[in-house]
């Protein structure tokens, strides 16, 4: 089979190059790259980004401030075009002064992940390290459509918006180079050189697989790589623009130590990134994204369902991030605004039932644009059993920011972990946003979720905020 590695002059036709006084505008692609420690000690977490364009990938250097002004998080693996004055040819981290989406500008409807997500599965060994954690069947049945498996969890996540069918594994091969040619300090740092990691892994499996063709006429979308001991601190996830067996993408990656793939949790993390989702959050304002049990893409690993084989599995996504991939159908959300004034007793189902009649989430959106989301969950299935308890959960996104959602606790401040009381709305209680002129209160628990009734009206609230004189 033909492998053809970084061949992105095939990129050159959409390229193009404009003077603006010392600035320089350049168009390629933008991929992101998450790296998580999951250590409670240290919670270390870095998203890097790069830049593609002409033949060349160089990383970005991108302020706070950028970010929010993108919102970047959404564009991972989309074509912009940046501004920068560095010399693009020359260095090999950039920094941007202006990022901004080619074509569609809202950056809503470009995420979207449906239908067949085939990906391979590639365990690779450092020439120097001959364990083999795990065999081929074990990566293989990770995929399969019964529950704990990969194919089977996707579905329920997704409402079977999202399969994974025809995902394959290849058996373990040999790495060109040992390991600390790859990871300069195994186990700590953020210094694996993930595109050595990732173009001697496809390299080596080259001939046992087509990238090009995953069986049913369109090539694999993404490419777990599970390696046979440490990289450096972290699990990676994300899409990296490359050219495999003729295709030229921006495919979906991640990049496994043996930690990773002994909890299955780990590595939906990690390809939920592949998706393009962020971290979740908790409200507590500290550094570390790990403290939301609520979300996989958070703690991915707490309150988890334990498997006798593959470690905890992969809890639901929260209703922002379904949402955004694109997994509710209109007539599943109640969508408010606070700009005009509502009163609506609804039921929200819990988010792991696949069908029902009633709403699967709510968003509120506030005047500065800003929203809060209203899911419920239930300690219940094949991946919410082992969940904190029953309870609302209600969600205020900022998109822009590194984590979009967080869970709100009503405790001040905010528990560290938010498996509290506080982060859990539950029958006889109300969540109120006086500034917002909102209430929701939770009224009553379902056979399979919880009625609330939500109150926007800018009267009663103004009277309430009112002081005496
Ligand atoms: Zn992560």
């Amino acid at each position: 089979m033909k492998f053809i590695i970084l061949s992105l002059l095939l990129f050159v036709n959409t390229y193009s190059y404009s003077q603006n006084s010392e600035y320089i505008e350049i168009e390629g692609v933008l991929t992101h790259e998450w790296g998580d420690s999951f250590d409670p000690k240290t919670n270390f977490s870095v998203v890097n980004y790069y830049f593609t364009f002409e033949d060349k990938t160089v990383q970005l250097d991108v302020s706070e401030k950028m970010k929010e002004q993108g919102p970047l998080e959404f564009w991972s693996g989309q074509r912009v075009i940046i501004k920068t004055k560095d010399n693009i040819h020359e260095k090999s981290l950039i920094k941007a002064n202006l990022i901004k989406l080619v074509g569609d500008k809202s950056g809503n409807n470009v995420t979207d992940v449906t239908g067949a997500q085939p990906w391979v599965s590639i365990a690779c060994k450092f020439s120097d390290i001959s364990t083999e954690p795990e065999n081929q069947q074990y990566f293989q049945d990770m995929y399969a459509n019964s529950p704990g498996g990969l194919d089977h969890y996707w579905r329920e996540v997704s409402y079977n918006k999202v399969n994974v069918v025809g995902s394959i594994a290849i058996d373990w091969i040999n790495l060109p180079s040992t390991q600390t040619t790859y990871v300069s300090t195994p186990g700590s740092g953020t210094t694996a050189d993930l595109s050595l990691l990732f173009t001697d892994c496809t390299n080596a499996a080259d001939s046992m697989v087509d990238f090009s063709d995953s069986g049913n006429g369109q090539s694999f979308v993404g490419i777990n790589m599970m390696f046979n001991a440490s990289l450096d601190c972290c699990a990676w996830g994300g899409n990296r623009w490359a050219t495999l067996d003729g295709v030229t993408k921006s495919w979906r990656v991640t990049w496994n130590p043996p930690w990773a793939f002994a909890d299955e949790a780990v590595i939906s993390h990690e390809m939920g990134h592949g998706f393009g989702l962020p971290h979740a959050n908790n409200s507590d304002q500290d550094s570390s994204p790990y403290d939301s049990p609520w979300d996989v893409m958070s703690a991915a690993t707490s309150y988890a369902v334990n498997d006798v084989v593959y470690g905890r599995l992969g809890k639901h996504i929260n209703s922002y991030h379904k949402d955004r991939l694109g997994w509710y159908e209109l007539s599943d959300k109640l969508i408010l605004t606070t700009n005009v004034n509502s009163d609506n007793t609804i039921i929200i189902d819990e988010t792991s039932l696949l069908s029902t009649t009633e709403y699967k989430m709510a968003q509120i959106i506030l005047v500065d644009g800003s929203f809060y989301t209203i899911e419920t969950r239930k300690k219940t299935g094949n991946y919410e059993a082992n969940i904190v308890d029953n309870a609302v959960i209600i969600h205020h996104v900022v998109t822009g920011r590194q984590e979009p959602s967080w869970v709100i606790d009503e405790e001040q401040p905010p528990a560290n972990f938010s498996d509290n009381e506080g982060v859990m709305w539950k029958v006889g209680e109300t969540f109120t946003d006086l500034s917002n002129s909102l209430s929701i209160e939770v009224l009553s628990e379902t056979t399979n979720g919880f009625e609330i009734r939500i109150i926007i009206d800018d009267l009663i609230f103004e009277n309430s905020f009112e002081s005496p004189l």
